[in-house]
């Protein structure tokens, strides 16, 4: 089979072993020529305290350490204006080519949202969208997406699927409940979050006083 080039992208404010957990089984279970990280720009001002755009992808750099296939994608924090995940994913389309199979990797909560983005049905040209399961986050589906789902979802091996179009649900053996927001919860008050993201992280959040 030929191997995939996969887009994660997401805030990771801050990267977590909910995120990183799922990046190393996807590795497993697919064939990866590379799996492209890409942290989104945000709005400045924003309702909960955050890093900034440098400190999350530092954490994410610290956090991919060793995992060769993983590219720490900068491309969103580099551009003006609101990231599109449409344009990231065309980019990585010229960049790898009309013949490769390429993947826009999201947990169940952002899928539930999709129909909400701009030009959403167009992701669908450019990639496939790879949904995994997020336990405890089991948000129901607008009509739309329940339909494209179960049209998208296609039952052929994996082998034979062209290079985008298609639905693929997983659910992974070690899924974890884990998610920025509790992480980010326990440190305003003052709360370990051992074993919830890698100890270098933790050691960055702690050097840099983030999310009191
Ligand atoms: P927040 O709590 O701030 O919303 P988050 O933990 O959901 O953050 P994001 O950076 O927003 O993390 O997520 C990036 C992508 O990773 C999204 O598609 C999200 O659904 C997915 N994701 C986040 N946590 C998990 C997890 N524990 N298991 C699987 N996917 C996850």
């Amino acid at each position: 089979m030929v191997p995939w080039v996969v887009m994660y992208g997401g805030t990771f404010d801050p990267i977590h072993n909910g995120h990183l957990r799922s990046a190393v089984e996807l590795e497993q279970w697919l064939p990866l020529k590379a799996l492209h990280l890409v942290p989104c720009a945000l709005p400045p001002h924003r309702a909960e305290p955050g890093a900034t755009p440098e400190q999350r992808l530092a954490m994410l750099r610290t956090a991919a350490k060793g995992m060769p296939s993983w590219v720490i994608d900068d491309r969103e924090l580099r551009r003006d204006g609101p990231s599109y995940s449409l344009d990231t994913l065309m980019a990585l389309r010229e960049q790898y080519g009309h013949d490769q199979p390429l993947a826009f990797m999201m947990g169940w909560d952002a899928f539930a949202g999709l129909s909400s983005w701009s030009r959403w049905e167009a992701l669908f040209d450019v990639a496939h969208i790879i949904v995994l399961d997020r336990p405890g986050e089991r948000a129901s589906l607008p009509e739309v997406l329940t339909q494209t789902l179960a049209e998208r979802s296609w039952t052929k091996p994996l082998s034979s699927w062209p290079t985008h179009g298609g639905i693929l649900p997983l659910a992974l053996p070690s899924a974890l409940t884990i998610s920025a927001t509790y992480i980010r919860r326990q440190l305003q008050t003052s709360r370990s979050v051992r074993y919830l993201l890698p100890d270098q992280v933790i050691d960055y959040i702690q050097q840099h006083q983030l999310y009191r």
